[in-house]
């Protein structure tokens, strides 16, 4: 059971690969199942109090069945304390393990001897990449890879550098092999994750590289393929990168870059170290080099001591840096961060109006630039197929959304299609060739 990121995602199928390898096969629901691995993330509250509620309810089946394994493990596990209350509060819980153990799952099921629950976390010390690990990917379009681990960058609001360590980058050799490998094998998209793909190669596991280098690297492979990555932080985005970006016919034109704030009052509490000027000149650049790429965000809204002011400046850059999608959020108080002490928590409600007028904004733009696109003809990477309604489904190179009429099933086909309608932010197509 995955919460969280994509990261997690990913990790999911790494424990899927590690299981299989002890010669276990997919359940088809928990109650059929001789183990259940609580993936957890806890970027906001509600995802612990999700995991503690799913934990109560697996309870009944562990009653019934005791030789049933409960393990717990992702970036929950990490927080201060958490573990030792895990163990107190679910005792029936087999194994808890954290985020730099995960490798380890095999290890803990050979030595599961005893009753009581195993706690294994990560202890803060920077540890080494761990390569080799199975993975059993989930089928589809897409792959996922890891570039790098951790983070360096300590915004005021999250725990992910607390819970998941330092950046560690994996060597490129390793990365373009297994790039290669997965293309081969049929995956006509790969995304690159990690906290910050722009400061890749920095912590210096490979020295002489970075992003732009491994980007290039990639897109010199063989082959009809896509590449994507998350998430960019947008001080470490240079104009080397967004070059790249520009030149290679493999690198997806779309770039997801957080702005969290327009104010650089918050910025600076944020510990985001741009300015919204820097930030919107970044998009500048995109735009000058990518004509047509797509854009996204992630904005936060209500961080401590947000006024009326900051937030009419955090609209002011989104008006002016139009993006095709935004992912808004509602701050939530994170122990543990240094924007839980902060004074000036702002009281729910305020929060809930400004996240709806941003919400308003967003849609007028989105469906501003949706309606441009009617006309235009884009290639997609069809990844989903609807007979029942004979349509196709996927994103154009620019991470624009589109859905087209096809008898055929084209998962897995790159598809030229022409804009013949667009509702909201959806965009409505025909193919150009069957
Ligand atoms: S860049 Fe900031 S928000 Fe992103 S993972 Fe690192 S600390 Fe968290």
């Amino acid at each position: 059971m995955t919460y969280g990121c994509q990261m997690n995602v990913h990790e999911s199928e790494k424990l899927a690969g590690i299981l299989q390898e002890y010669g276990f096969c997919r359940a088809d629901g928990a109650e059929s199942a001789d183990i259940i691995v609580f993936n957890t993330c806890c970027i906001r509250e509600s995802a612990e109090t999700r995991v503690l509620g799913n934990l109560g309810r697996v309870k009944s089946l562990k009653d019934g069945n005791p030789s049933l394994i409960i393990a717990v493990c992702g970036c929950m596990t990490q927080n201060p304390g958490a573990a030792e209350r895990l163990k107190k509060r679910c005792p029936f819980v087999d194994i808890i393990f954290g985020t730099h153990n995960l490798h380890k799952l095999g290890d803990y099921l050979s030595d599961l001897e005893s009753k009581k629950t195993r706690v294994e976390i990560w202890d803060g010390e920077n540890g080494s990449v761990v390569e080799d690990v199975p993975i059993a990917r989930a089928e589809g379009v897409n792959a996922w890879v890891n570039i790098m681990y951790g983070c360096d960058n300590f915004c005021s609001y999250c725990v992910v550098p607390y819970v998941r360590g330092r950046e560690r980058s994996r060597d490129m050799s390793v990365i373009v092999a297994e790039v290669k490998e997965l293309v081969s094998g049929g995956y006509k998209e790969i995304t690159l994750l990690g906290q910050n793909v722009n400061s890749y190669g920095r912590d210096g596991n490979d020295k002489g590289t970075n992003f732009a280098a491994l980007l290039e690297k990639l897109s010199a492979l063989d082959g009809k393929f896509r590449i994507r990555f998350m998430t960019s932080h947008p001080k470490d985005l240079d104009e080397n990168v967004i070059k790249t970006v520009a030149a290679s016919d493999k690198v997806s034109d779309f770039i997801h870059l957080p702005a969290q704030s327009g104010s650089d009052r918050i910025l600076g509490l944020m510990n985001r170290k741009y300015t919204a000027k820097e930030y919107l000149t970044k998009i500048e650049t995109i735009k000058k080099y990518i004509p047509g790429a797509g854009l996204s965000t992630d904005i936060m809204v209500g961080f401590p001591s947000e006024t009326e002011d900051d937030f009419a400046k955090t609209l002011g850059l989104v008006r002016e840096a139009r993006y095709n999608n935004a992912f808004t959020f509602i701050y939530s108080r994170r122990s543990g961060t240094a924007a839980d002490k902060m004074d000036g928590q702002i009281p729910y409600e305020v929060k809930k109006e400004r996240i709806m007028r941003l919400i308003d904004l967003q849609a007028e733009i989105g469906s501003a630039l949706a309606s441009e696109c009617v006309g235009k003809t884009y290639e997609m990477l069809c990844d989903e197929y609807d007979p029942g309604q004979k349509t196709g489904r996927g994103k154009s190179d620019c991470g624009k959304t589109i859905t087209f009429g096809t008898d055929a099933d084209r998962r897995g086909g790159f598809v030229r299609v022409k804009v013949t309608g667009a509702k909201n932010t959806n965009l409505y197509a025909e193919a150009c060739e069957e």
